[in-house]
Protein backbone atom coordinates (compact mmCIF):
# COMPACT_ATOMS: atom_id res chain seq x y z
CA UNK A 1 0.00 0.00 0.00
CA UNK A 2 1.20 3.56 -0.69
CA UNK A 3 -0.12 6.19 1.32
CA UNK A 4 -0.13 9.98 1.25
CA UNK A 5 -1.01 13.01 3.38
CA UNK A 6 -1.25 15.84 1.30
CA UNK A 7 -1.36 18.81 3.43
CA UNK A 8 -1.51 22.82 1.93
CA UNK A 9 0.88 25.03 4.13
CA UNK A 10 -1.52 28.09 4.67
CA UNK A 11 -2.03 28.22 8.16
CA UNK A 12 -1.90 25.70 11.89
CA UNK A 13 -2.38 22.04 11.47
CA UNK A 14 -6.42 21.30 12.20
CA UNK A 15 -6.77 18.15 14.12
CA UNK A 16 -9.52 17.40 11.20
CA UNK A 17 -6.50 17.00 8.97
CA UNK A 18 -4.00 15.69 11.38
CA UNK A 19 -6.73 13.18 11.99
CA UNK A 20 -6.57 12.59 8.43
CA UNK A 21 -2.68 12.37 8.04
CA UNK A 22 -3.47 9.78 10.93
CA UNK A 23 -5.42 7.34 9.64
CA UNK A 24 -3.40 7.53 6.69
CA UNK A 25 -0.31 6.91 9.09
CA UNK A 26 -2.36 3.60 10.48
CA UNK A 27 -3.34 2.37 7.71
CA UNK A 28 0.85 2.13 6.25
CA UNK A 29 2.04 1.14 9.35
CA UNK A 30 0.00 -1.56 10.18
CA UNK A 31 -0.17 -2.24 6.58
CA UNK A 32 3.70 -2.33 6.10
CA UNK A 33 2.65 0.20 3.40
CA UNK A 34 4.56 2.99 2.84
CA UNK A 35 3.43 6.85 3.70
CA UNK A 36 4.16 9.57 1.76
CA UNK A 37 4.46 13.60 2.66
CA UNK A 38 3.08 15.79 -0.08
CA UNK A 39 2.95 19.67 0.76
CA UNK A 40 0.37 21.04 -1.63
CA UNK A 41 1.32 24.96 -1.80
CA UNK A 42 0.76 25.43 -5.86
CA UNK A 43 -2.01 28.75 -3.82
CA UNK A 44 1.52 30.64 -3.68
CA UNK A 45 -0.43 33.61 -1.88
CA UNK A 46 -1.68 31.57 1.29
CA UNK A 47 1.50 28.89 1.20
CA UNK A 48 4.39 29.97 3.78
CA UNK A 49 7.52 28.22 4.95
CA UNK A 50 6.59 28.69 8.24
CA UNK A 51 3.32 26.88 7.78
CA UNK A 52 5.22 23.80 6.29
CA UNK A 53 7.65 23.68 9.00
CA UNK A 54 4.36 24.16 11.98
CA UNK A 55 2.83 20.93 9.94
CA UNK A 56 5.76 18.90 9.85
CA UNK A 57 6.64 19.79 13.63
CA UNK A 58 3.18 18.88 14.32
CA UNK A 59 3.19 15.37 12.46
CA UNK A 60 6.33 14.30 14.42
CA UNK A 61 5.21 15.84 17.67
CA UNK A 62 2.21 13.37 17.28
CA UNK A 63 4.88 10.99 16.51
CA UNK A 64 3.43 10.46 12.78
CA UNK A 65 6.93 9.68 10.69
CA UNK A 66 6.86 9.74 6.78
CA UNK A 67 8.99 7.62 4.55
CA UNK A 68 9.06 9.50 1.77
CA UNK A 69 8.50 13.05 1.13
CA UNK A 70 10.71 16.65 2.49
CA UNK A 71 13.04 15.36 5.42
CA UNK A 72 12.75 11.34 5.31
CA UNK A 73 15.69 11.75 3.02
CA UNK A 74 16.05 9.21 -0.04
CA UNK A 75 16.36 10.60 -3.48
CA UNK A 76 12.46 10.70 -4.51
CA UNK A 77 10.55 13.42 -5.15
CA UNK A 78 10.65 16.94 -5.42
CA UNK A 79 7.69 16.30 -2.92
CA UNK A 80 6.55 19.93 -2.65
CA UNK A 81 4.25 20.96 -5.45
CA UNK A 82 5.77 24.43 -5.77
CA UNK A 83 8.78 22.10 -7.32
CA UNK A 84 6.93 20.16 -9.80
CA UNK A 85 5.35 22.58 -12.39
CA UNK A 86 6.99 21.11 -15.43
CA UNK A 87 5.95 17.69 -14.40
CA UNK A 88 2.05 19.63 -14.18
CA UNK A 89 2.84 21.30 -17.78
CA UNK A 90 4.00 18.67 -19.34
CA UNK A 91 0.30 16.61 -19.18
CA UNK A 92 -1.26 19.41 -19.83
CA UNK A 93 0.29 19.41 -22.96
CA UNK A 94 0.38 16.06 -23.57
CA UNK A 95 -3.81 16.55 -22.89
CA UNK A 96 -3.65 19.80 -25.28
CA UNK A 97 -1.84 17.36 -27.91
CA UNK A 98 -4.74 14.62 -27.55
CA UNK A 99 -7.77 17.21 -28.20
CA UNK A 100 -8.81 16.62 -24.32
CA UNK A 101 -7.47 20.12 -23.29
CA UNK A 102 -7.62 23.12 -24.65
CA UNK A 103 -6.50 27.06 -23.78
CA UNK A 104 -8.76 29.29 -23.05
CA UNK A 105 -8.87 33.15 -22.95
CA UNK A 106 -11.78 33.89 -21.58
CA UNK A 107 -11.44 37.28 -19.02
CA UNK A 108 -12.54 37.10 -15.36
CA UNK A 109 -15.42 39.49 -16.07
CA UNK A 110 -16.86 37.24 -19.20
CA UNK A 111 -16.50 34.28 -16.83
CA UNK A 112 -18.42 36.05 -14.10
CA UNK A 113 -21.33 37.20 -16.06
CA UNK A 114 -21.89 33.41 -17.45
CA UNK A 115 -22.01 32.50 -13.79
CA UNK A 116 -24.56 35.31 -13.03
CA UNK A 117 -26.81 34.68 -15.83
CA UNK A 118 -26.91 30.83 -15.19
CA UNK A 119 -27.17 31.40 -11.53
CA UNK A 120 -30.24 33.21 -12.03
CA UNK A 121 -31.69 31.12 -14.80
CA UNK A 122 -31.48 28.30 -11.90
CA UNK A 123 -28.87 26.75 -13.82
CA UNK A 124 -25.25 25.10 -12.57
CA UNK A 125 -22.73 27.72 -12.87
CA UNK A 126 -20.04 25.77 -15.28
CA UNK A 127 -18.08 26.86 -18.14
CA UNK A 128 -19.96 27.44 -21.43
CA UNK A 129 -17.58 26.80 -23.50
CA UNK A 130 -16.59 29.70 -25.49
CA UNK A 131 -13.13 28.94 -26.31
CA UNK A 132 -13.68 25.22 -26.77
CA UNK A 133 -13.57 25.41 -30.49
CA UNK A 134 -11.25 27.67 -31.40
CA UNK A 135 -8.57 26.10 -33.82
CA UNK A 136 -5.59 25.07 -32.14
CA UNK A 137 -3.80 27.84 -34.44
CA UNK A 138 -5.62 30.52 -33.53
CA UNK A 139 -5.03 29.48 -29.90
CA UNK A 140 -1.36 29.40 -30.32
CA UNK A 141 -1.07 32.36 -32.11
CA UNK A 142 -2.86 34.18 -29.07
CA UNK A 143 -0.75 32.50 -26.38
CA UNK A 144 2.40 33.34 -28.55
CA UNK A 145 1.37 36.76 -28.59
CA UNK A 146 1.02 37.32 -24.54
CA UNK A 147 -2.68 36.98 -24.28
CA UNK A 148 -3.14 35.15 -20.76
CA UNK A 149 -4.22 31.96 -21.07
CA UNK A 150 -5.47 29.06 -18.93
CA UNK A 151 -6.06 25.51 -19.98
CA UNK A 152 -9.28 23.72 -19.59
CA UNK A 153 -9.90 20.09 -19.74
CA UNK A 154 -12.52 19.32 -21.82
CA UNK A 155 -15.33 17.29 -20.39
CA UNK A 156 -17.38 14.45 -23.02
CA UNK A 157 -20.62 16.34 -23.92
CA UNK A 158 -22.78 13.31 -23.30
CA UNK A 159 -24.11 13.19 -19.99
CA UNK A 160 -23.54 10.06 -18.02
CA UNK A 161 -22.84 8.99 -13.87
CA UNK A 162 -19.29 8.91 -13.12
CA UNK A 163 -19.38 6.58 -10.14
CA UNK A 164 -17.27 5.00 -7.96
CA UNK A 165 -17.11 3.06 -4.29
CA UNK A 166 -15.63 4.73 -1.73
CA UNK A 167 -14.31 2.62 1.19
CA UNK A 168 -16.16 4.91 4.08
CA UNK A 169 -19.42 5.98 1.89
CA UNK A 170 -19.95 3.57 -0.66
CA UNK A 171 -21.09 4.26 -3.91
CA UNK A 172 -20.66 7.63 -4.49
CA UNK A 173 -21.56 8.92 -8.56
CA UNK A 174 -21.84 12.62 -9.83
CA UNK A 175 -23.58 13.23 -12.95
CA UNK A 176 -21.12 14.65 -15.59
CA UNK A 177 -23.37 17.31 -17.05
CA UNK A 178 -22.78 19.34 -14.13
CA UNK A 179 -19.42 19.51 -14.45
CA UNK A 180 -18.05 22.05 -17.01
CA UNK A 181 -14.67 22.27 -18.87
CA UNK A 182 -12.68 23.11 -15.85
CA UNK A 183 -9.67 24.59 -15.27
CA UNK A 184 -6.28 22.52 -14.98
CA UNK A 185 -3.44 24.98 -15.55
CA UNK A 186 -3.75 28.70 -14.34
CA UNK A 187 -2.63 31.70 -16.14
CA UNK A 188 1.35 31.09 -16.01
CA UNK A 189 0.75 27.66 -15.73
CA UNK A 190 0.19 26.94 -12.36
CA UNK A 191 -2.01 23.70 -11.87
CA UNK A 192 -5.30 23.77 -10.03
CA UNK A 193 -5.66 21.27 -7.00
CA UNK A 194 -7.45 18.61 -8.79
CA UNK A 195 -5.08 18.82 -11.86
CA UNK A 196 -2.22 18.55 -9.73
CA UNK A 197 -2.97 16.05 -7.05
CA UNK A 198 -4.32 13.09 -9.95
CA UNK A 199 -0.90 13.38 -11.45
CA UNK A 200 0.99 13.01 -8.07
CA UNK A 201 -1.30 10.72 -6.60
CA UNK A 202 -0.87 8.57 -10.73
CA UNK A 203 2.77 8.85 -10.64
CA UNK A 204 3.10 8.59 -6.49
CA UNK A 205 1.41 5.04 -7.31
CA UNK A 206 -0.41 6.05 -4.68
CA UNK A 207 -3.05 3.19 -4.00
CA UNK A 208 -5.36 4.67 -1.42
CA UNK A 209 -6.38 8.39 -1.10
CA UNK A 210 -7.76 9.10 2.74
CA UNK A 211 -8.88 12.51 2.52
CA UNK A 212 -11.25 14.70 3.96
CA UNK A 213 -14.82 14.28 2.90
CA UNK A 214 -14.95 17.87 2.01
CA UNK A 215 -13.23 16.73 -1.27
CA UNK A 216 -15.76 14.58 -2.35
CA UNK A 217 -17.26 16.08 -5.12
CA UNK A 218 -13.87 16.93 -6.28
CA UNK A 219 -13.75 13.37 -7.08
CA UNK A 220 -15.54 12.95 -10.81
CA UNK A 221 -13.42 15.88 -12.01
CA UNK A 222 -10.43 13.76 -10.75
CA UNK A 223 -11.63 10.10 -11.94
CA UNK A 224 -12.19 12.17 -15.32
CA UNK A 225 -8.77 12.85 -15.86
CA UNK A 226 -7.83 9.07 -14.56
CA UNK A 227 -9.67 8.21 -17.16
CA UNK A 228 -7.95 10.74 -19.88
CA UNK A 229 -4.78 9.86 -19.29
CA UNK A 230 -5.37 5.96 -19.37
CA UNK A 231 -4.31 5.33 -15.60
CA UNK A 232 -5.99 3.60 -12.77
CA UNK A 233 -8.02 5.73 -10.17
CA UNK A 234 -6.70 5.01 -6.87
CA UNK A 235 -9.16 3.40 -4.17
CA UNK A 236 -10.88 6.71 -2.38
CA UNK A 237 -11.25 6.88 1.38
CA UNK A 238 -13.44 9.87 2.58
CA UNK A 239 -13.92 10.35 6.26
CA UNK A 240 -15.91 12.51 7.81
CA UNK A 241 -15.61 16.20 9.10
CA UNK A 242 -14.68 16.60 12.87
CA UNK A 243 -17.14 18.82 14.22
CA UNK A 244 -17.61 21.36 17.25
CA UNK A 245 -19.82 19.67 19.94
CA UNK A 246 -22.69 21.88 18.21
CA UNK A 247 -22.40 19.91 14.99
CA UNK A 248 -20.69 22.96 13.34
CA UNK A 249 -17.46 22.45 11.56
CA UNK A 250 -14.83 22.28 14.32
CA UNK A 251 -13.77 26.21 14.45
CA UNK A 252 -12.07 28.56 16.46
CA UNK A 253 -15.55 29.43 17.96
CA UNK A 254 -15.20 26.15 19.31
CA UNK A 255 -12.22 26.91 21.32
CA UNK A 256 -8.84 25.10 20.39
CA UNK A 257 -8.83 24.01 16.72
CA UNK A 258 -4.90 23.14 15.83
CA UNK A 259 -2.18 20.27 16.64
CA UNK A 260 -0.07 23.44 18.18
CA UNK A 261 -2.91 24.95 20.53
CA UNK A 262 -3.11 21.98 22.12
CA UNK A 263 0.39 21.38 22.60
CA UNK A 264 0.34 24.66 24.10
CA UNK A 265 -2.52 23.93 26.47
CA UNK A 266 0.32 21.07 27.48
CA UNK A 267 -1.95 17.67 26.15
CA UNK A 268 0.45 15.13 25.72
CA UNK A 269 1.35 13.75 22.33
CA UNK A 270 0.19 10.29 22.73
CA UNK A 271 -3.21 10.99 24.25
CA UNK A 272 -3.92 14.07 21.41
CA UNK A 273 -3.17 11.21 18.55
CA UNK A 274 -5.14 8.30 20.38
CA UNK A 275 -8.44 10.55 20.43
CA UNK A 276 -8.21 11.61 17.60
CA UNK A 277 -7.99 7.99 16.18
CA UNK A 278 -11.07 7.20 18.26
CA UNK A 279 -12.67 10.28 16.07
CA UNK A 280 -14.49 7.74 13.94
CA UNK A 281 -13.51 4.36 14.50
CA UNK A 282 -12.81 2.30 17.88
CA UNK A 283 -10.20 -0.17 18.61
CA UNK A 284 -12.46 -2.76 20.02
CA UNK A 285 -14.86 -1.96 23.47
CA UNK A 286 -13.01 -0.55 26.39
CA UNK A 287 -9.86 -0.98 24.74
CA UNK A 288 -9.88 2.76 23.37
CA UNK A 289 -7.00 4.04 25.34
CA UNK A 290 -3.54 1.86 23.50
CA UNK A 291 -0.36 2.75 22.16
CA UNK A 292 -0.35 4.16 18.33
CA UNK A 293 1.32 0.67 17.36
CA UNK A 294 -1.45 -1.34 18.89
CA UNK A 295 -3.64 1.00 16.93
CA UNK A 296 -1.72 0.70 13.61
CA UNK A 297 -2.01 -3.43 14.00
CA UNK A 298 -5.72 -3.37 14.42
CA UNK A 299 -6.79 -0.02 12.23
CA UNK A 300 -8.61 -0.62 8.96
CA UNK A 301 -10.19 1.97 7.15
CA UNK A 302 -13.16 -0.26 5.92
CA UNK A 303 -14.00 0.42 9.61
CA UNK A 304 -14.44 4.19 9.94
CA UNK A 305 -17.53 5.45 10.44
CA UNK A 306 -19.48 8.04 8.13
CA UNK A 307 -20.84 9.88 10.42
CA UNK A 308 -19.28 12.60 11.41
CA UNK A 309 -16.71 12.94 14.25
CA UNK A 310 -17.84 15.13 16.85
CA UNK A 311 -14.87 16.34 19.01
CA UNK A 312 -15.62 15.80 23.04
CA UNK A 313 -13.17 17.94 24.89
CA UNK A 314 -14.03 16.00 27.92
CA UNK A 315 -13.42 12.21 26.42
CA UNK A 316 -10.02 14.19 25.35
CA UNK A 317 -8.98 15.20 28.64
CA UNK A 318 -9.90 11.77 29.84
CA UNK A 319 -7.03 10.57 27.83
CA UNK A 320 -4.67 12.85 28.73
CA UNK A 321 -5.63 11.96 32.16
CA UNK A 322 -4.73 8.36 31.46
CA UNK A 323 -1.73 9.12 29.73
CA UNK A 324 -0.45 12.18 32.15
CA UNK A 325 -0.64 9.21 34.84
CA UNK A 326 1.43 7.19 32.82
CA UNK A 327 4.31 9.66 31.89
CA UNK A 328 7.45 9.54 33.90
CA UNK A 329 8.19 12.32 36.58
CA UNK A 330 11.09 13.55 34.70
CA UNK A 331 9.05 13.78 31.37
CA UNK A 332 6.24 15.62 33.49
CA UNK A 333 9.14 17.74 34.51
CA UNK A 334 10.30 18.64 31.06
CA UNK A 335 6.95 19.16 29.91
CA UNK A 336 5.76 21.34 32.82
CA UNK A 337 9.30 23.91 32.79
CA UNK A 338 7.65 26.09 30.02
CA UNK A 339 4.87 26.65 31.76
CA UNK A 340 6.69 27.31 35.18
CA UNK A 341 8.91 29.71 33.36
CA UNK A 342 5.99 31.52 32.27
CA UNK A 343 4.63 31.80 35.59
CA UNK A 344 8.18 33.40 36.73
CA UNK A 345 9.06 30.45 39.34
CA UNK A 346 11.38 28.46 37.09
CA UNK A 347 14.35 29.90 34.97
CA UNK A 348 16.96 27.15 34.41
CA UNK A 349 16.77 24.72 36.90
CA UNK A 350 19.71 22.42 37.93
CA UNK A 351 19.95 19.19 38.84
CA UNK A 352 18.54 19.22 42.06
CA UNK A 353 16.11 21.68 40.74
CA UNK A 354 14.89 19.06 38.21
CA UNK A 355 14.17 16.49 40.80
CA UNK A 356 12.42 18.40 43.06
CA UNK A 357 10.36 19.32 39.88
CA UNK A 358 9.96 16.11 38.72
CA UNK A 359 8.18 15.25 42.70
CA UNK A 360 6.09 18.34 42.36
CA UNK A 361 4.96 18.08 39.31
CA UNK A 362 3.87 14.45 38.87
CA UNK A 363 1.84 15.05 42.27
CA UNK A 364 0.12 18.15 40.47
CA UNK A 365 -0.32 16.30 37.51
CA UNK A 366 -2.54 13.65 39.01
CA UNK A 367 -5.04 16.22 39.12
CA UNK A 368 -5.00 18.36 36.15
CA UNK A 369 -6.38 17.76 32.59
CA UNK A 370 -3.36 19.44 31.11
CA UNK A 371 -0.05 20.33 31.78
CA UNK A 372 -1.27 24.39 31.56
CA UNK A 373 -2.99 24.08 35.00
CA UNK A 374 -0.06 22.46 36.46
CA UNK A 375 1.72 26.41 37.65
CA UNK A 376 -1.95 26.70 39.38
CA UNK A 377 -1.78 23.82 41.31
CA UNK A 378 2.06 24.42 42.49
CA UNK A 379 1.33 28.06 43.32
CA UNK A 380 1.39 26.97 47.16
CA UNK A 381 5.26 26.10 46.32
CA UNK A 382 6.43 29.41 44.90
CA UNK A 383 4.28 32.31 45.93
CA UNK A 384 3.31 31.35 49.01
CA UNK A 385 2.17 35.09 50.68
CA UNK A 386 0.60 34.88 54.27
CA UNK A 387 -0.71 38.44 53.80
CA UNK A 388 -2.33 37.87 50.81
CA UNK A 389 -4.14 35.02 52.03
CA UNK A 390 -5.47 37.32 54.93
CA UNK A 391 -6.55 40.15 52.72
CA UNK A 392 -9.73 37.22 51.59
CA UNK A 393 -12.48 38.31 54.02
CA UNK A 394 -13.21 34.38 54.25
CA UNK A 395 -9.87 33.62 54.51
CA UNK A 396 -9.22 35.79 57.69
CA UNK A 397 -12.87 35.45 59.36
CA UNK A 398 -11.80 31.24 58.86
CA UNK A 399 -8.06 32.36 60.68
CA UNK A 400 -9.53 34.24 63.57
CA UNK A 401 -12.06 31.47 64.69
CA UNK A 402 -9.15 28.81 64.48
CA UNK A 403 -6.38 31.16 65.92
CA UNK A 404 -5.86 28.19 68.24
CA UNK A 405 -4.99 26.06 65.71
CA UNK A 406 -2.70 28.39 64.17
CA UNK A 407 -0.77 29.53 67.21
CA UNK A 408 -0.33 25.68 67.97
CA UNK A 409 1.06 24.66 64.67
CA UNK A 410 3.40 27.78 64.70
CA UNK A 411 4.82 26.83 68.10
CA UNK A 412 5.06 23.00 67.16
CA UNK A 413 6.91 23.74 64.15
CA UNK A 414 9.05 26.32 65.97
CA UNK A 415 10.27 23.19 68.13
CA UNK A 416 10.08 20.96 66.04
CA UNK A 417 12.36 19.34 62.38
CA UNK A 418 11.10 19.45 58.75
CA UNK A 419 8.45 17.77 58.01
CA UNK A 420 10.09 16.27 55.00
CA UNK A 421 7.94 12.80 55.04
CA UNK A 422 4.17 12.72 55.60
CA UNK A 423 4.60 10.57 58.57
CA UNK A 424 6.00 13.70 60.21
CA UNK A 425 3.47 15.92 58.84
CA UNK A 426 0.96 13.90 60.69
CA UNK A 427 2.86 13.61 63.68
CA UNK A 428 2.98 17.70 63.90
CA UNK A 429 -0.87 17.68 63.26
CA UNK A 430 -1.52 15.16 65.94
CA UNK A 431 0.59 17.55 68.55
CA UNK A 432 -1.96 20.72 67.39
CA UNK A 433 -4.53 18.41 68.17
CA UNK A 434 -3.81 17.24 71.28
CA UNK A 435 -3.45 20.85 72.51
CA UNK A 436 -6.55 22.31 70.61
CA UNK A 437 -8.80 19.34 71.04
CA UNK A 438 -10.07 19.80 67.32
CA UNK A 439 -10.19 17.00 65.00
CA UNK A 440 -11.52 16.86 61.19
CA UNK A 441 -12.13 19.46 59.08
CA UNK A 442 -11.66 22.14 61.69
CA UNK A 443 -8.02 21.39 62.29
CA UNK A 444 -7.36 20.59 58.54
CA UNK A 445 -8.50 23.41 56.93
CA UNK A 446 -6.37 25.73 59.48
CA UNK A 447 -3.57 23.92 59.05
CA UNK A 448 -4.43 23.96 55.00
CA UNK A 449 -4.65 27.56 54.56
CA UNK A 450 -1.50 28.91 56.54
CA UNK A 451 0.51 26.27 55.04
CA UNK A 452 -0.47 26.77 52.09
CA UNK A 453 -2.21 30.10 51.68
CA UNK A 454 -4.82 27.95 49.95
CA UNK A 455 -8.42 26.80 50.86
CA UNK A 456 -8.17 23.94 48.45
CA UNK A 457 -5.42 21.64 46.89
CA UNK A 458 -3.64 18.82 46.80
CA UNK A 459 -3.52 16.38 50.07
CA UNK A 460 -1.67 17.96 52.74
CA UNK A 461 0.18 14.70 53.09
CA UNK A 462 1.74 15.70 49.42
CA UNK A 463 2.15 19.49 49.87
CA UNK A 464 3.41 20.01 53.21
CA UNK A 465 6.41 17.63 52.41
CA UNK A 466 6.85 19.37 49.01
CA UNK A 467 7.45 22.41 51.15
CA UNK A 468 9.43 21.42 53.21
CA UNK A 469 11.59 19.26 50.53
CA UNK A 470 11.80 22.63 48.83
CA UNK A 471 12.72 24.70 51.69
CA UNK A 472 15.90 22.72 52.43
CA UNK A 473 16.96 22.36 48.51
CA UNK A 474 20.51 23.83 47.61
CA UNK A 475 19.55 24.09 43.65
CA UNK A 476 19.51 27.09 41.15
CA UNK A 477 17.02 27.64 38.61
CA UNK A 478 14.13 27.90 41.03
CA UNK A 479 12.69 30.62 42.94
CA UNK A 480 12.87 29.67 46.84
CA UNK A 481 10.27 27.79 48.43
CA UNK A 482 9.56 29.09 52.23
CA UNK A 483 9.43 26.56 54.59
CA UNK A 484 6.89 25.13 57.09
CA UNK A 485 7.92 26.47 60.10
CA UNK A 486 8.24 30.21 58.70
CA UNK A 487 5.15 30.28 57.10
CA UNK A 488 3.34 29.65 60.08
CA UNK A 489 5.28 32.14 62.13
CA UNK A 490 4.49 34.29 59.45
CA UNK A 491 1.00 33.45 59.17
CA UNK A 492 0.08 33.61 63.43
CA UNK A 493 2.23 37.24 63.55
CA UNK A 494 -0.15 39.02 60.99
CA UNK A 495 -3.37 37.38 62.86
CA UNK A 496 -2.24 38.71 65.98
CA UNK A 497 -0.98 42.22 64.70
CA UNK A 498 -4.72 43.25 63.70
N1 LIG B 1 -4.11 19.76 -0.07
C1 LIG B 1 -5.41 19.18 0.13
C2 LIG B 1 -5.94 19.61 1.47
O1 LIG B 1 -5.17 19.98 2.33
C3 LIG B 1 -5.30 17.68 0.04
C4 LIG B 1 -6.48 17.07 -0.58
C5 LIG B 1 -6.24 15.61 -0.91
O2 LIG B 1 -5.82 14.88 -0.01
O3 LIG B 1 -6.47 15.24 -2.04
O4 LIG B 1 -7.12 19.61 1.68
Amino acid sequence: MRLRFAPSPTGQLHVGNARTALFNWLLARGSGGTLILRIEDTDVVRSTKEAEGTAFDDLRWLGLSWDEGPDAGGDHGPYRQSERGHIYRAHAVELMASGKAYYCFCSEEDLEQERYHALRAGLPPKYGGRCRNLSRDEARRRVENGEPAVVRFRVTDEEREIAFTDVVRGDVSFNSGVIGDFVILRTGGIPTYNFAVVIDDALMEISDVIRGEDHISNTPRQLLLYEAFGWKPPRFAHVSMVLGPDHSKLSKRHGATSVSEFREKGYLPEALANYLALLGWSPGENEELLPLEELAKRFRIEDVGKSPGVFDPEKLAWANRHYLKAAPPDRLATLAIPFLQQAGWVTEPDAAALEFLAHAVSAAAASVDHLDQVPARLRFLFDYSASRALEDPAVRAEAESAAAVIEALADVLANGGRLLERESFRAAAAQVRQRTGLKGKELFHPIRLVLTGEAEGMELDISVPAIERGAELQASGLRPVMGARERAAEFARLLRAR
